[in-house]
């Protein structure tokens, strides 16, 4: 159900959605977001009142980083009570380690938080953009007939699907459908009506309120295996000063070498405190350490299982654990406990 009252607050980031093609060279280039319904008149057909706010610099969403999602937070928190939704405009290529950075950052919303973002630029005659934007403002402002909001979480929004945000990753640089979530069902499907799932919807704690947290360390580091990695890499990477974490990218169900150097740095790096979390290379599926030798030789050392979060989520959960003030048997705990809805514990 459309509440007519409703306000949402778009806030653009930057990225190909906000971008225009100059008519005479062709070129695209930024434009200024409070002329936004000058490319997008639809904006004005929708019955509830939008508001946007912009980054002074639109940055490509290769720029992005831990200070910038604190930006997000600060902005969301400092406008919770006066809207009833947030669509954050970003680039799709961070997009997925941006929601769910901000899936953990968010603590206990009861109001969408919609990511989207698109292909083309919205100035672009075959944009994608107007689509996902417009779709992204209605769920943000959908709720049941008692007022309250169909969406209580972090999404990401791309070609009609809802995805939990920490769920997703980027699947295709050019596709329209540029994202999937391989390891957790669409939360909605928008076509001629938007089809929501609600049982699957992450909900906040009964009588609590929302946390905003901005606190992220980010002394965090992903290691993708590759047959042939030498010993000077793995070295170099566990060697790095403050390091906390390795988010480490293993073969199939969370396999790796089982050369001797090879578990003697990973023991190494165990050893001195660095908190080692096991995903898996492939897109879908989980990580089960107890199904072949090599696995287990890693559960052993003390390698923890990211059972089947995204490389995504695994990197900002870390840099949120550790922010939080936790230590790292604290953190290795909270590893293996969903906080929301990012991974499937079987
Ligand atoms: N490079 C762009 C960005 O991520 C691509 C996009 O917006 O889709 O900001």
């Amino acid at each position: 159900m459309l509440d007519y009252n409703a306000s949402v607050l778009l806030i653009y980031t930057g990225g190909t959605i906000g971008m225009i093609e100059d008519a005479e060279t062709g070129a695209l280039k930024s434009y200024d977001f409070n002329h936004l319904k000058e490319y997008v008149p639809e904006l004005n057909r929708l019955k509830f009142n939008i508001d946007n706010i912009q980054f002074k610099e639109p940055i490509d969403s290769s720029d992005m980083n831990p200070e910038k999602w604190k930006k997000l937070v600060w902005i969301i928190e400092d406008n919770y009570n006066q809207y009833d939704g947030f669509v954050i405009l970003h680039g799709t290529d961070t997009m997925a380690y941006s929601a769910s950075a901000l899936s953990f950052m968010l603590e206990n919303i009861n109001k969408p938080v919609i990511l989207t973002g698109s292909q083309l630029p919205i100035g672009k005659i075959r944009t994608d953009g107007k689509e996902n934007l417009i779709t992204a403002l209605e769920i943000a402002v959908d709720k049941d007939p008692y007022g309250c909001a169909f969406v209580t979480e972090v999404c990401v929004f791309f070609q009609n699907l809802l995805m939990r945000g920490n769920r997703t990753t980027k699947i295709n640089a050019a596709n329209f459908r540029a994202f999937h979530s391989f390891n957790f069902p669409t939360l909605a499907e928008a076509g001629a009506y938007i089809r929501y799932q609600h049982e699957l919807m992450h909900r906040p704690l009964h009588n609590s309120t929302p946390k905003f947290h901005s606190t992220l360390d980010p002394n965090v580091a992903i290691v993708k295996l590759f047959p042939g990695i030498s010993p000077q890499i793995l070295q170099a990477m566990i060697a790095i000063p403050r390091l906390k974490a390795i988010v480490l990218e293993t073969y199939g169900a969370g396999n790796a070498p089982s050369e001797k150097w090879f578990l003697d740095i990973i023991a190494q790096a165990v050893n001195s405190g660095i908190v080692i979390v096991n995903v898996t290379q492939c897109a879908s599926g989980s990580v089960d350490m107890n199904r072949y030798q090599s696995g287990m030789a890693l559960k052993d050392i003390g390698v923890i299982s990211g059972y089947d979060i995204t490389t995504e989520a695994a990197v900002a959960k870390l840099m949120f654990l550790f922010g939080y003030g936790l230590d790292r048997k604290e953190v290795k705990m909270y590893m293996k406990i969903p906080l929301v809805g990012e991974t499937t514990i079987e």
